[in-house]
């Protein structure tokens, strides 16, 4: 009797590139990537530090031809790109009466021209290869709306569209394309914020689990969208929110 395919949740013999890699989700992520078994590669701005051992390339995701730049460097170094992860990103916490128009430019800017540019740079490779896994990072906030978050929620709703019309393009060609959507994640974006005892509070009020999550919760979703596993998924926005958007 022969013994069944099973599932695969190893990266062994991939090659990854993770952008906003410098602190936070995306540092925890590439070294979780590189954990699974990928060769990987953080994006960091310049001046930026990669996590500790990991080589970096320098990645502001606000300028297109830099984006091109550090993705052709990224392929270089690694000799080919399997795995791309968007992660770069800001947000801004205040009312939309009070928003700036550079406030807006910004946040719209890095997290969904930014997040295109780069699956435009990657994905130029990877359709070409007729392989690739790229992982969008949305957020809860991509699908629900959150108080004082216009902007950001603006972008994450963009981003989850946009991951869908580019899984229905890059599927066909051996190309998958999927969001991750986290509730909220304790990091140096957030600290702040979880800091201060009514907003926690409230945040854990609508998380049936009971608990904001880590870097990690994220991590363990980016590695099961980027490995064998994951195949078949395509066009997905797999929430990490603990139940968040299921009310
Ligand atoms: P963070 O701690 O503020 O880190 C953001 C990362 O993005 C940093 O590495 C930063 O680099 C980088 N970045 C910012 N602007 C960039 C640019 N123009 N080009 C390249 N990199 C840039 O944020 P985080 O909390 O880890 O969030 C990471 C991602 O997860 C974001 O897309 C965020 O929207 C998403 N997310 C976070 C949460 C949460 O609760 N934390 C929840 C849902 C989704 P520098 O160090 O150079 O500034």
């Amino acid at each position: 009797m022969t013994s069944p395919d099973y599932p695969r949740f190893d990266l062994d013999g991939m090659t990854a590139l993770v952008t906003g890699a410098s602190r936070g989700i995306g540092h925890d992520l590439a070294l979780a990537l590189a954990d699974a078994g990928a060769a990987t590669l953080a994006g960091v701005r310049p001046g930026g530090e990669p996590p500790a051992g990991m080589d970096a390339v320098e990645l502001d995701v606000r300028d297109v031809d830099r984006v091109r730049a550090g993705v052709d460097a990224a392929v270089e170094r690694l000799g080919r790109l399997d795995v791309l992860v968007n992660n770069a990103g800001v947000g801004t916490n205040h009312d939309a009466l009070d928003a700036t128009e550079a406030e807006w430019d910004e946040v719209l800017a890095v997290n969904l021209k930014g997040l295109f540019f780069c699956c435009q740079a990657a994905g130029r490779h990877m359709v070409e290869r007729g392989y690739g896994r790229i992982v969008n990072m949305s957020s809860q906030a991509g699908s629900v709306g959150i108080l004082r978050h216009a902007a950001y929620c603006a972008s994450k709703g963009g981003v989850e569209q946009l991951t869908r019309v580019l899984a229905l393009e890059w599927g066909p060609r051996g190309v998958t394309v999927n969001a991750v959507a986290p509730t909220f994640i304790r990091t140096p974006g957030t600290a702040e914020r979880l800091d201060r005892p009514e907003f926690l509070a409230d945040v854990l009020s609508r998380i049936p689990v009971g608990r904001v999550g880590g870097p990690m919760d994220v991590a363990g979703a980016v590695v099961f969208l980027a490995s064998p596993a994951a195949a078949l998924v395509n066009g997905a926005v797999l929430a990490v929110d603990g139940g968040w958007t299921a009310q």
